[in-house]
């Protein structure tokens, strides 16, 4: 039996060998939970248990690709309210963000397409890609997201098909994407006839400042597929995102989800759609992001306590993640595997995996949410001991 070729690069993606790495007494920064103590565990059951009562045949029943109407309607409103004006047939329910970009490229890629990524980039989505063998071109993050004249030349001189960018504290960098970015990015997908993902799992999970509109706000062309996801705002388990979209292309996405998989667990989807409508969602919001705010905080104090001073890093206004660049030639890789603590080995993702050229280095991603307050002091102190003496060196 021969697999094919698309499966090879898929398997390669490194973070499977990176976990089964994972060394006894590790602290991990590596993973990207959420921390269990946000799942409203009681109120799910609540609304899971009231779900079978009520309408229990109909929950356990097939219902339609498109997903359960109750919770599209719930997503319409809220995207709306977003500024991204949506009816609730605008709204395909989705197994996670995971599986709207995998859709979104399904749709538009053939083998050998351009699509351009955030260098770095969410490694998830190159996996996502890498089956349907795109050719990528990878464009800078600078502090305000993308590096939009290193984009517009890669335009000029490529066929692009795809932008794939994550514009809310972006998975791996934290970094978000300033206003006049995301208006300029629409003109120039406008102007080069491409699509643009915007995979925002984290918008809603914000410490600190004031809220930026989506890219899909700036969108007259409906170019834009928005990804959304509750695996961060309510439980990864449920398997639940969304995708919105032009009505021009929500027929054929609607297509090839029901080819893949049929339809989302319509239970999940109807529970999740009572307990929204039963719960307070913005207070349980607003509780996540208090938690997430103190560890933010207190990772980034205790990097900036104990790290050398040729480390940088920017404090994130929110998301899961925080980025460590390190001197010219250092091998965040080499140092992860080599160094050894008495009572702590740190880990953390390497930043080599999470570029599709796999060419940078000396960089790293932190997660400061699954972590508790006692392990990220810990973690970040120990941290810092050790790159202090690699390289003081
Ligand atoms: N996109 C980004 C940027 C992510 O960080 C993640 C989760 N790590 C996903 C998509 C996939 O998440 P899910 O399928 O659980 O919604």
């Amino acid at each position: 039996m021969q697999f094919a070729t698309r499966v090879n690069k898929v398997m390669d993606s490194g973070l499977g060998a990176l976990f089964a790495g994972a060394k006894e007494n590790t602290i991990s920064f590596a993973g990207g939970y959420p921390d269990p103590a946000t799942f409203p565990q009681a109120a799910i059951d609540r609304a899971m248990r009231d779900e079978l009562t009520a309408r229990g045949d109909a929950s356990l029943q097939y219902g339609g690709s498109s997903g359960a109407p109750d919770l599209r309607k719930w997503l319409a409103a809220q995207m709306t309210a977003d500024g991204m004006p949506a009816a609730p047939d605008d709204i395909l329910i989705t197994q996670g963000a995971q599986q709207g970009i995998d859709l979104a490229a399904r749709l538009f890629l053939e083998p050998g397409d351009g699509v351009v990524v955030e260098g770095p980039t969410y490694v998830g989505g190159l996996s996502a890609f890498d089956a349907y063998q795109p050719t990528y071109y990878e464009v800078p993050m600078t502090g305000d997201g993308m590096d939009l004249r290193a984009l517009q030349k890669v335009l000029m001189q490529h066929s692009v098909k795809l932008i794939y960018t994550v514009p809310d504290f972006q998975n791996p960098t934290g970094v978000v994407m300033s206003e006049a970015k995301r208006r300029a990015l629409v003109a120039l997908a406008n102007q080069y006839d491409v699509a643009i993902i915007e995979d925002s799992p984290y918008r809603w999970l914000r410490y600190s400042g004031a809220p930026i509109p989506p890219i899909k706000h700036f969108d007259t062309e409906g170019r834009v597929l928005f990804l959304g996801s509750f695996s961060k705002i309510l439980a990864p388990g449920l398997r639940l995102g969304w995708l919105h979209a032009a009505p021009a292309l929500m027929a054929a996405l609607t297509a090839l989800k029901g080819a893949s998989d049929v339809e989302s667990p319509h239970l999940n989807m109807n529970a999740v759609a009572r307990y929204l409508t039963t719960n307070d969602f913005d207070q349980h919001l607003a509780q996540i992001c208090d938690l997430y705010r103190k560890k933010t905080t207190a990772m980034a104090d205790g990097l900036a306590r104990s790290l050398p001073a040729c480390v940088h890093f920017d404090r994130p206004t929110g998301g899961f993640f925080l980025w460590l660049t390190f001197p010219e030639g250092f091998d965040a890789e080499a140092f992860m595997a080599d160094h050894s603590l008495p009572d702590a080995h740190v880990a953390f993702v390497p930043s080599r995996i999470l570029y599709a050229s796999h060419q940078v280095k000396n960089a790293a991603r932190l997660n400061f949410t699954s972590s508790t307050l006692a392990e990220i002091e810990a973690g970040t102190q120990a941290l810092g001991a050790a790159l202090t003496e690699a390289l003081d060196a």
